[in-house]
């Protein structure tokens, strides 16, 4: 039996899993591939909120994946979803973004006003994702928001992401400065958070629970976040953590795998529970 037998859906975290920087991880186009023909549910996470799910999907079809924007859920576009869910009369309402253009784009779509400058001051909504051109003046802008009465909001807590420099800050690091600023903590959705999960499986509701798993190279986002949405929880060693980090660590995946092609390995009997 596989370890993909298990399971009628599965979420994918993209770094660390399905690829490593612009590189495919060993196999993983083709589990993917697989998984789709024989029918399985794939919904790919990211708490990367740096790009739309179009983005992402372009860049995962030129890998060879099969794949469309709207199996993708980007923390981005998580919050986007959950703030348009919990206020439905947000048409005359404004937002100050700290972020990309492609966040701004995300919350641009829940019919938000997106504003800047003065009047980012007065501001109904502040949402936070990390950005490279991160400035004291947007912290600024966001503390006045909140601390005059802006709901806040945030794409992901990650403090930091890797690239070939080493580990640099990411959103938690930024969000962090504006935090401390205006004294409140933002509502928050990418993993380990459950509005992802949520938006990932809105869907999918009718489906049985103990069908689904996550699979993820982080114990603290990925492995953390299966547990807090109450599904299996995988972890795949391809990305950035090792077996001694999982035996250091309170937070126990269900299953461990070397990379994606772990699940198609077949084994005598039920495959074994990580101890
Ligand atoms: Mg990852």
């Amino acid at each position: 039996m596989r370890l993909a037998d298990l399971f009628d859906c599965f979420l994918i975290d993209l770094d660390g899993v399905v690829y490593v920087g612009e590189s495919p991880t060993e196999g993983a186009v083709e589990t993917i591939n697989i998984l789709k023909t024989s029918g399985k549910i794939v919904i790919f996470l990211t708490n990367d909120p740096r790009k739309t799910s179009a983005e992402y999907s372009d860049k995962l079809r030129e890998m060879g994946i099969v794949v469309s924007p709207g199996d993708v859920v980007t923390s981005g576009m998580a919050i986007a979803y959950h703030i348009r869910n919990s206020y439905p009369d947000i048409e005359n309402k404004s937002a100050y973004v700290v972020g990309s253009g492609s966040l701004k784009d995300e919350i641009r779509l829940t019919g938000l006003e997106l504003v800047s400058g003065e009047d980012a001051k007065r501001a109904d909504f502040v949402i936070v994702g990390g950005h490279p051109d991160f400035h004291y003046e947007e912290m600024k802008l966001a503390t006045l928001a909140i601390r005059g009465g802006a709901e806040f909001f945030a794409t992901n807590r990650d403090p930091a992401y890797p690239t070939p420099e080493g580990l640099v800050p990411a959103t938690g690091a930024m969000l962090a400065s504006i935090e401390t600023a205006c004294g409140k903590k933002a509502v928050v959705a990418g993993k380990p958070e459950v509005i992802m999960f949520e938006v990932a499986l809105a869907e999918h509701l009718h489906r049985d629970r103990e069908r689904f798993a996550i699979i993820g190279d982080r114990l603290d986002t990925d492995v953390q976040g299966g547990r807090n949405a109450g599904i299996t929880a995988i972890l795949a060693l391809s990305g950035s953590t090792t077996e001694e980090d999982i035996k250091q660590s309170e937070t126990k995946p269900d299953y461990v795998i070397r990379d994606l092609r772990g699940l198609l390995t077949d084994s005598p009997g039920v495959p074994e529970k990580y101890a």
